[in-house]
């Protein structure tokens, strides 16, 4: 249940096992949080999570170059893998920053004003910061059209414009669940409904730390190469994407499902942007909009068996990371439904009484 990254990234890796998969979607596939978010496959300030989020993040960036070539050969659309790095400026704990990087082998540099500056010559901010070359990006909305037509090639089934809307459980175990218009069987049942999923799990009695989070993000279009690099000082960030438009980002709000754009955040997002990179002062906002992160404790996700219904499965809660985490996510929640040994330790993700 839910047609976003974490649900087709699932659909894919259990396709590929064999697993007749149907996903069911409220509305239309990949258009919300997996859709708004920014793609950068790194938390923003790694050093400041718990080490269950590095090992989910540290195992998808291995994968992530094979997987978009894999993905773009099965779908002939290019999801824009770039390593286009992350320069941070002002970073608040460069002596952390820099053992995390030694502790996790992940390249880290410190780096002078003038240093930062070759790195990425737009920037109108003279700041010492923190380079990390590895980090790269994907282009989400075209990830996730690709990722929808490579899960068709596998027979994955879709169907659009059904909110799930009850679970059918029958002796502690579920046999499927119910739209408003239709009822579905299935031998396993998965909850990938990102901010939603407490919704449909509190129809059980279960209580799962999964809240929506508004972020909202600016694009600018801009000419291509204009800006190379992510660049990230105080919580505020620029992607630049190949063919010139720039993505800002990005807001924390709790206020519930509400998904509407505010003056305030244009505004204060727009300062940031044209502050780290003045000559975006030249150049159009074109769109604004919002999206809800499943936001969770410490940014950990549930991926998990449902503690009383064994063929219940939920993975939920990536919040500012599902892009990040999403391969290594599925990968372990396939190895937990398809009982095989699972590439790391499930226990910090599990889901307790
Ligand atoms: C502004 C912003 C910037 C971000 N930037 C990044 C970033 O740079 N890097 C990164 O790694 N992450 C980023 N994220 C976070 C990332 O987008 C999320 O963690 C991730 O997309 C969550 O994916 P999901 O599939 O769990 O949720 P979603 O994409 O929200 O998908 C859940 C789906 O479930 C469906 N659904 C809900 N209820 C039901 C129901 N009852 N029945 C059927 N379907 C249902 C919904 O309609 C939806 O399609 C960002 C998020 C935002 C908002």
């Amino acid at each position: 249940m839910g047609g976003g990254l974490t649900g087709l990234l699932l659909a894919r890796e259990l396709a590929l096992s064999g697993v007749e998969v149907t996903v069911i979607e409220r509305g239309k596939l990949a258009q919300e949080s997996s859709w708004a978010g920014g793609g950068i496959l790194s938390p923003l300030y790694p050093w400041r999570y718990p080490e269950p989020v590095t090992a989910l993040a540290s195992w998808s960036q291995r994968f992530y170059a094979g997987l978009a070539a894999d993905i773009q050969s099965q779908s002939g659309i290019d999801p824009e893998f770039i390593q286009s790095g992350l320069l941070m400026l002002a970073p608040e704990e460069p002596n952390e920053a820099l053992s995390w990087g030694h502790q996790h082998d992940v390249e880290l540099q410190q780096v002078s004003s003038a240093e930062a500056n070759a790195i990425e010559p737009q920037l109108g901010i003279e700041s010492d910061g923190i380079w990390m070359p590895q980090i790269a990006q994907i282009r989400n909305p075209r990830f996730l059209q690709a990722l929808i037509k490579a899960c068709e090639g596998l027979g994955v089934k879709f169907i659009e414009f059904s909110p799930v809307e009850q679970l059918i459980i029958q002796d502690e175990r579920i046999i499927g669940v119910k739209t408003s218009a239709d009822a579905f069987r299935a031998e396993s049942v998965v909850v990938a409904s990102g901010a939603w999923s407490q919704q449909l799990l509190s129809t059980l009695g279960t209580n799962l730390e999964v809240k929506p989070v508004k972020g909202q993000m600016l694009l600018y279009l801009a000419e291509p190469d204009l800006l190379q690099r992510i660049v990230l000082v105080e919580g505020r960030y620029v992607i630049p994407r190949r063919d010139g438009h720039i993505l800002v980002g990005s807001t924390m709000e709790y206020s519930g499902f509400d998904k509407s754009t505010t003056d305030e955040a244009r505004q204060a997002l727009q300062a940031a942007a044209e502050k780290i990179v003045p000559a975006l002062r030249n150049y159009p906002v074109v769109n604004h909009w919002a999206g809800l992160r499943p936001g969770s404790t410490d940014g950990i996700p549930y991926i998990s068996q449902h503690p009383k219904i064994a063929n219940l499965f939920v993975s939920a809660g990536h919040f500012r990371n599902g892009v990040a985490m999403g391969p290594a996510s599925a990968r372990l929640l396939a190895d937990l439904i398809l009982e095989r040994d699972p590439i790391l330790e499930l226990y910090p993700y599990k889901i307790n009484v």
